[in-house]
C-alpha cells in the first residue's frame, strides 16, 4: 500500500499532457481516487463521476484520464467485493474468469479505441492484487522500477489526460468555469436539461430591444431564445441531410452543444425577420449590451477560441451589467474570460 501511495504522487509529477487524435464522438473517461482503499476509479459515466463524490467524501473527482471512442471493443469493469478493486478488460474471457471465481459483473462502462495505449500494470506486493491503468509511459515505466509488473496494453483511447481545472466543477452534467455555464463545442450540455428561456434574461432582453426601438433602430420584439435539446437535433439532422456534416457543423450546433439549450442565449431579429446583421445595430450591441447583462458571445475573429463565425446578434446573458461589463472591457472571450476550453469539436 506504501509503494502505491508514493507511485500515485507520481502519477501527478509526471502527468503528461497528450494532444491526441480525438474522434469527433469521443468520450471523456473520468478518474476518481478514493484516499481510503487509494483506488483509481476509471468511468465513461458523467453521472457516476458527479454522484460518488456525493455518496462518499472518500472518493475525489481528477479529472479527464483519456478519452475513448463512443463506440469500438467493450471494455468490461468487474468488481472485487473483497478487496474492493475493480478491473477493466477488453477480454470477455477474462471478464467471465473473474465473475465465475467471485468478482461481479458490472458491465460496458466505455469502449476502447484509437491510437493511444492505455498500459495495465499489477501490483505484486497488494496482496490480494492492485491493478492500475496509465496512458502514461513515464508513469508506466516508474511503477515498473518500484516492483509494479507490465501487463500490456489494457486498452486504447483517442485522446489523453486533462487534469481538472480548479475553477471547473461539473453539476448533473452541466459544466461551470467560475461559477459560469458554460456550454461550446468542448461542453455540452445532458439531453434532458430544459430550463427554458431565463426570466430575468428575458426582462433584461426586453428592455434592450425598447430601447433599440425607442433609437429608430431595425430591431423587432421577437427572438429566438431557448431550444431543447431535442429541436436542435431535429435542426441539425435537417442541416446535414442537406449540406453533410461538415458543412453543417460550420453553421449549426450539434444537439447538446448549442448555448441557446441554456436558457441564457437570445438572437435579435430585425423587423424583416432576419438576424441582426446590419452596422448601425450590431456596433450598439457590441458597445451597450453589457448595460442589459449580455455580452455579444461570438465576438469577430474569434473564432479559434469560441468555435464560432461572428454573430453579432447572439447575445449571452452572464447575470448582471457589471459581470457583462468586466467580460467585455477585458477584450476576451467568455472561454479566455473563465479560462475554459473552447474552439471546435474534440
Ligand atoms: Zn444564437
Amino acid at each position: 500500500m506504501k509503494t502505491k501511495t508514493l507511485i500515485l504522487t507520481g502519477t501527478v509529477l509526471f502527468a503528461a499532457i497528450v494532444i491526441g487524435s480525438k474522434t469527433a464522438d469521443a468520450k471523456d473517461i473520468f478518474q476518481l481516487y478514493n484516499v481510503q482503499s487509494m483506488e483509481h476509479l476509471y468511468t465513461g459515466d458523467a453521472h457516476e463521476n458527479n454522484q460518488l463524490p456525493i455518496i462518499s467524501p472518500n472518493w475525489l473527482k481528477e479529472g479527464v484520464a483519456w478519452v475513448a471512442p463512443d463506440s469500438g471493443s467493450p471494455v468490461y469493469r468487474v468488481y472485487n467485493p473483497n478487496s474492493g478493486e475493480h478491473l477493466y478488460t477488453t477480454s470477455k474471457y477474462e471478464s467471465d474468469s473473474l465473475v465465475r471465481s467471485g468478482w461481479r459483473g458490472e458491465g460496458v462502462k466505455f469502449y476502447s479505441g484509437g491510437n493511444i495505449p492505455i498500459y495495465r500494470l499489477y501490483n505484486p506486493a497488494a496482496g490480494i492484487g492492485s491493478h492500475h491503468f496509465t496512458q502514461n509511459s513515464y508513469e508506466r515505466d516508474s511503477l515498473m522500477k518500484s516492483g509494479w509488473k507490465y501487463e500490456g496494453v489494457a486498452m486504447y483511447a483517442t485522446g489523453g489526460r486533462r487534469p481538472i481545472a480548479n475553477n471547473h466543477k461539473i453539476v448533473d452534467g452541466i459544466h461551470y468555469y467560475d461559477n459560469m455555464l458554460i456550454a461550446n463545442k468542448k461542453h455540452s450540455l445532458p439531453s434532458n436539461y430544459n430550463p427554458g428561456d431565463n426570466k430575468e434574461a428575458v426582462t433584461s432582453l426586453r428592455r434592450l430591444q425598447q430601447d433599440m426601438h425607442n433609437q429608430g433602430m431595425n430591431v423587432s420584439n421577437s427572438y429566438s431564445g431557448f431550444r431543447t435539446y431535442a429541436y436542435q437535433a431535429k435542426l441539425y439532422n435537417a442541416y446535414v441531410a442537406k449540406d453533410g456534416k461538415a458543412a453543417a457543423d460550420k453553421y449549426s450546433a450539434r444537439p447538446g452543444y448549442s448555448e441557446h439549450q441554456t436558457g441564457l442565449a437570445f438572437d435579435l431579429i430585425n423587423n424583416s425577420g432576419q438576424l441582426i446583421e446590419s452596422k448601425r445595430e450590431a456596433d450598439w450591441i457590441a458597445n451597450n449590451a453589457w448595460k442589459y447583462g449580455f455580452i455579444v458571445r461570438y465576438p469577430e475573429g474569434k473564432e479559434a477560441s469560441t468555435g464560432y463565425q461572428y454573430e453579432p446578434w447572439h447575445l449571452r446573458y452572464v447575470g448582471s451589467s457589471s459581470k457583462a461589463k468586466s467580460i467585455k472591457d477585458s477584450g476576451k472571450t467568455l472561454e479566455q474570460y473563465v479560462n475554459a476550453p473552447g474552439g471546435n469539436y474534440n
